[in-house]
């Protein structure tokens, strides 16, 4: 067996399930220490945590809210301190909330989805920036943002709310990279369309990917692998002149 290529630590947020698990899993077999950050899903984080060691990496589950300013900086304290040297980060923890024209889109819930979905994504970029930028002693590296298409549609009479926090994602991806590419940190983002993921259910309706399929130019969803494919690539060397960009992995949506 080919020897394992280290590639340093990554710090995942929402890596217990979905499009972050599946990222873990791969970045796992291409040489990465991974740190999976996960709100309540512990049963579901120690399991990715266990296919990463399967993988030959070393991994760790921390417990923590990305809205949580201290939680941000206790999970990269964590990585830093359990695993070594961070070289890459994929902002992936985000929420929908139920569907609704605006009139429905009360203020808790709005306050909680940009809470999540902006501050969480800015602390997470702030923290991965002191330890990746050459300017805070960090050796560079690559972090890549998971936006959604969601950004360019709006999702009117959806979640406008939710489409706008990745209109936020995709500002700090192009402003960030700017910020960073003098420091040997590269920033990206990726903007799925609809994946087969648990966030459907979560945000109120289970069968949205059945009941969508047929609309979409492909017949089908994307599935979280398909997403980490591209993701994974975006951190790598093969993708060392790529900064500031917004990938569509949408199946042409
Ligand atoms: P998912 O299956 O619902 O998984 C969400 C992950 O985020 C879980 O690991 C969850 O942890 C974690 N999480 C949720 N809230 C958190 C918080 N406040 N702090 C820390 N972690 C938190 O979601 P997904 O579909 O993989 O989505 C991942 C990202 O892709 C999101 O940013 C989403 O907006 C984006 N995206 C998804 C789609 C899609 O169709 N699926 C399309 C475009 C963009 P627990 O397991 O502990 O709950």
């Amino acid at each position: 067996m080919a020897a394992r290529e280290e590639q340093g630590t990554l710090v995942i947020t929402g890596g217990s399930r979905g499009i972050g698990a599946a990222c873990a899993r791969l970045a796992a077999t291409k040489g990465y220490d991974i740190a999976v950050s996960y709100a309540e899903n512990e049963a579901a984080a120690n399991q990715v945590v266990a296919d990463c060691h399967a993988a030959g990496a070393h991994a760790i589950a921390v417990q923590g809210n990305v809205a949580d300013e201290t939680d941000v900086m206790k999970l990269f304290e964590r990585a830093d301190k359990e695993l070594g040297h961070i070289t890459a980060v994929i902002n992936n923890a985000g929420i929908v909330a139920p569907q609704g024209t605006i009139e429905t889109l009360d203020h808790a819930r709005m306050k909680r989805l940009f809470e999540i979905n902006i501050l969480g994504a800015f602390t997470v970029a702030r923290e991965a920036t002191k330890h990746l930028a050459k300017r805070n002693g960090g050796d560079g590296g690559a972090i890549v943002n998971i936006s959604s298409a969601a950004s360019r549609l709006g999702s009117p009479n959806e979640y406008i709310d939710y489409a706008a926090s990745k209109g936020a994602l995709d500002t700090l991806t192009i402003g960030l990279a700017k910020e960073l590419a003098g420091e040997g940190v590269r920033v990206n983002a990726v903007r799925p369309g609809i994946i087969d993921t648990d966030i459907h259910a979560s945000g109120g309706e289970p069968d949205r990917v059945e009941r969508l399929k047929d609309q979409l130019p492909m017949g089908r969803a994307g599935t979280a692998d398909e997403v980490a494919q591209p993701v994974v690539w975006l951190l790598s060397d093969e993708a060392s002149y790529i900064t500031g960009a917004l990938l569509d992995i949408a199946g042409g949506r």
